[in-house]
């Protein structure tokens, strides 16, 4: 799904300008990644990305559609079904299995509970964790936590994902698994963006978009 930012500009309370005239065009397939300092703007990029934040100005379009052009509600549609998200923290609910935290993310439309519960096991499977199926996360490591949350993530068959810092709380044997995995799912032709302040990982994708006091300084 081919994402277009023009201009965007993105203002907080108290007159911080965490975008400033960002333009960036995400091609349907590729696998991008954010990098640049704290307080760069790299979480408010993928914020109006992914369309949780609107902009201040300038235009967001989403596989040709404007963003500006949709109430909340029709954009909470796209979300659910075309976007997924990962976050550094992992936002599971701690009293559901595996199996359950990755069901929530098809709750979204009318699909029956049996078969959310199959599709949150493909998905699962697809992540290596098809024997941790019906652990809660109190009982996963911090990679296999990582890994619920990328199956809740792509459970819904979604065209883009977005992660924000996807290893930030891993070490760095789980956080290359993770890595090889959202490769995977780029192989898959899953259009991908991820947040990272680490070098070396991003030093393994193929495009990077480096942001500083929310402009882009460099695309390469
Ligand atoms: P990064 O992800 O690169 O660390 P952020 O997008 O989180 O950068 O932040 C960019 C700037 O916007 C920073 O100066 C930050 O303090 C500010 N900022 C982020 N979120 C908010 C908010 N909700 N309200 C006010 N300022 C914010």
């Amino acid at each position: 799904m081919s994402l277009v930012l023009e201009r965007v500009t993105k203002e907080y309370a108290g007159g911080v300008r965490a975008l400033d005239g960002v333009d960036l065009r995400i091609a349907d397939g590729e696998l991008v990644g954010v990098i640049g300092p704290s307080g760069s703007g790299k979480s408010t990029l993928l914020h109006v990305m992914g369309t949780l934040d609107r902009p201040s100005s300038g235009r967001v379009a989403i596989a040709g559609a404007d963003v500006d052009a949709l109430d909340d509600r029709a954009l909470a549609g796209l979300r659910a079904r075309r976007i997924g998200f990962v976050f550094q923290r992992f936002f599971l609910m701690d009293g559901l299995t595996a199996v359950e935290n990755v069901a929530q993310g098809m709750l979204y439309g009318a699909v029956p509970a049996a078969r959310r519960a199959d599709a949150a096991r493909a998905a699962l499977r697809r992540v290596g964790l098809g024997h941790r199926l019906d652990h809660r996360p109190d009982q996963l490591s911090g990679g296999e936590r990582q890994r619920v949350a990328i199956a809740r993530a792509v459970v819904a068959r979604p065209a883009i994902v977005f992660a924000d810092e996807p290893t930030g709380n891993l070490d760095s044997r789980a956080g290359a698994g993770i890595l090889d995995l959202l490769g995977e799912l780029h192989r898959d032709g899953t259009t991908l963006v991820v947040i990272t302040h680490d070098a070396g990982i991003a030093a393994q994708l193929p495009r990077r978009v480096r942001l500083r006091d929310g402009r882009i300084e460099e695309d390469a």
